[in-house]
């Protein structure tokens, strides 16, 4: 029999673009301008995801195998043509008429090639009528296909070096992506009955890195391969392994390296680590499920999130808080209170999101029951649009798509652009942490990594990791400051200027005058964003929301041997770290015995 060879592929674009295969609504290939700065026009970040899993799945692997990611339709067809023996399509509830499109042709085209689902549109339960296919992948990726390949299902995992988003632009100014991606596990133990993720994964974790130290190492090598400090961590409860992210933190400490995380947690545990704890481990920025104002879930129970996100953002922690509209108990009047509620938390940024009931979840069980399911085509499924459940008082496709913009907007309106409430939680975060820093030097206060508190203590270290995050925070308000002027030009009432303004203020004081770079870039984006702003009016002039990038498409080959050579450097890279740092004493050796 012929080796293997894989082909690990995306959907096929366009994307967010309404056609045979897909919709426009709520199919952007963009989280922040489809769900979280909907509706803020020029003000909203635009920024589009690789599918990080298919790098994950190959990276671990020894089959010879290649990512095709955002492929075009004949991009797709000619990298068939180079002979695979398996193809695995990635792909999500709504776009499952393009994973139909794509096996069908590799049926007819290629008719001895395997075909493998994954991804979240594997819960779709008619599957086997509307998809060919050989085999489906269910459960976690890495460990599937490796079995699925014979090979060892228990080696480490190795995480790749990716960069975050494939595009980014920012008031119509194109910016080149620095960040990267994480995916330390998959799943989450909660299992709030409309979890996909958590029902996916039978409410059990599975970790992918499962330590500290691995997470660092797989920061290292992300930093050391691609120059990434800031890492946006794809986990959906990342603190919910306590002793993981306390261990990471203590080995970023003892090697002075202060990456920065933008994380994804539920708010029983953030309360359970506290403030502090987030301030020194980097967390930049943290999307926290609200749900609904009647703190129902267990995760929300008795959590008082005004005071809770005032904390977290004088700390420099931005705060995005998600809520779901059309839970059974909303009418006109609740819902409405339930969105006041919502803005009146004043976080930087809102993810509103219709409820859904997704097959395998506990919500699409308990309305099985109920008998109030309705038919909706697969390819509306994906919660900015019609409900597909028979509400008490919401019906109307209309009303479904009306009171979800309308949310948008109104959050919009009165608490002004996400980017803006962004810069100013970095500047308050920055002015916040320096300010204590002092105090707790002249108080002789020390971290305590077990009780996650500072602690009076007899002989204080000079806290030198503490300097190096305050250093990073301050870099963060600088690097975030040039938007404050186009947020004031392109501001949309009063409000939003005032609160533009009084941004500038802030910064002033905490930084000094905009420097010659800061004021340059700062018009440049309000040019570009002149230019952005007619470009959204002549989308919507032909009926669009906005306007719609399109991710470039790029291919990427793991071949075999290239995997044993990622090993065998990693391992030497390891091992001469591990070296170094036994030979070199640490900082603080250093100052003690220089005490002394
Ligand atoms: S806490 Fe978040 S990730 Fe976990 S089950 Fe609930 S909604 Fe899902």
């Amino acid at each position: 029999m012929s080796q293997p060879k894989l082909l690990l592929t995306a959907v096929f674009g366009p994307y967010g673009v309404k056609n045979k295969y897909a919709e426009s609504l709520g199919m952007q290939m963009e989280l922040l301008n489809n769900q979280i700065t909907r509706m803020q026009g020029v003000h909203s970040p635009r920024q589009s995801y690789w599918t990080f899993p298919l790098y994950l799945l190959a990276e671990n692997i020894s089959v010879e195998t290649t990512v095709l990611d955002f492929p075009s339709w004949r991009e797709f067809t000619r990298e068939m043509e180079k002979g695979y023996t398996h193809v695995g399509i990635n792909f999500i509830v709504p776009n499952v008429l393009k994973a139909k499109r794509m096996a069908e042709y590799i049926r007819a085209k290629h008719p001895g090639v395997k075909i493998i689902l994954g991804g979240y549109g594997t819960i779709i339960p008619d599957l086997e009528n509307i998809v060919p296919h050989d085999s489906l992948c269910k459960s976690e990726g890495v460990r599937w296909l490796r079995a699925y390949f014979g090979e060892d299902t228990e080696a480490p995992v190795r995480h790749p070096a990716l960069h975050g988003p494939a595009y980014e632009y920012l008031y119509g100014a194109k910016g080149k992506p620095k960040g990267a991606i994480l995916m330390p596990g998959v799943g989450c133990e909660n299992g709030c009955k409309f979890c996909i993720t958590s029902h996916q994964f039978k409410k059990q974790y599975h970790p992918l890195l499962p330590t500290g130290k691995d997470i660092y190492n797989a920061c290292r090598k992300t930093e050391s391969e691609i120059g990434s400090r800031g890492f946006t961590i794809l986990d959906e409860n990342f603190l919910k392994q306590p002793r993981r992210a306390m261990e990471l933190l203590e080995i970023m400490t003892s090697n002075c390296r202060p990456y920065v995380f933008d994380i994804f947690s539920s708010a029983e545990v953030i309360k359970k680590f506290g403030v502090d704890f987030l301030v020194r481990l980097g967390v930049r920025m943290i999307w926290v499920g609200v749900e609904s104002k009647c703190n129902d879930h267990d995760k929300t129970r008795g959590v008082d999130f005004r005071s809770l996100f005032e904390d977290l953002q004088s700390h420099g922690i931005s705060v995005n808080a998600s809520t779901i509209l059309f839970h059974d108990h909303h009418d006109d009047k609740t819902i409405r209170e339930e969105i006041d509620y919502m803005i009146g938390l004043e976080s930087d940024f809102i993810q509103f999101m219709n409820y859904t009931p997704l097959p395998g979840t506990a919500l699409h069980s308990e309305m099985k029951e109920q008998n109030r399911l309705k038919k909706l085509a697969y390819r509306h499924q994906h919660g900015a649009g019609e409900l597909f459940f028979v509400h008490p008082h919401f019906n109307d496709r209309k009303d479904h798509v009306r009171y979800l913009r309308n949310a948008f907007r109104k959050k919009y309106l009165a608490g002004g652009p996400g980017v803006l409430n962004m810069a100013v939680t970095a500047a308050r975060g920055y002015r916040r942490a320096a300010k204590e820093f002092a105090e707790r030097e002249k108080m002789g206060l020390e971290w305590n990594p077990e009780t996650l508190r500072y602690e009076k203590s007899r002989d204080p270290r000079p806290d030198e990791f503490m300097k190096l995050r305050i250093r990073m925070m301050r870099r963060i308000a600088e690097n975030v400051r040039p938007i404050l002027l186009p947020a004031l030009v392109f501001a949309p009432n009063r409000a939003a200027r005032k609160k533009a303004r009084a941004a500038a203020r802030l910064f002033n004081e905490i930084l000094g005058k905009p420097n010659f770079k800061q004021r340059t870039v700062s018009i440049v984006l309000v040019l570009t964003g002149a230019i952005e702003t007619i470009r959204i009016l002549a989308s919507r002039l032909l009926g669009r929301e906005g306007v719609v990038h399109q991710p470039k498409s790029r291919s990427v080959r793991y071949p075999v041997r290239m995997a044993a050579e990622r090993d065998l450097l990693s391992e030497v890279r390891d091992r001469v770290s591990s070296a170094m740092h036994e030979m070199i004493p640490t900082y603080h050796e250093m100052s003690k015995e220089h005490k002394g």
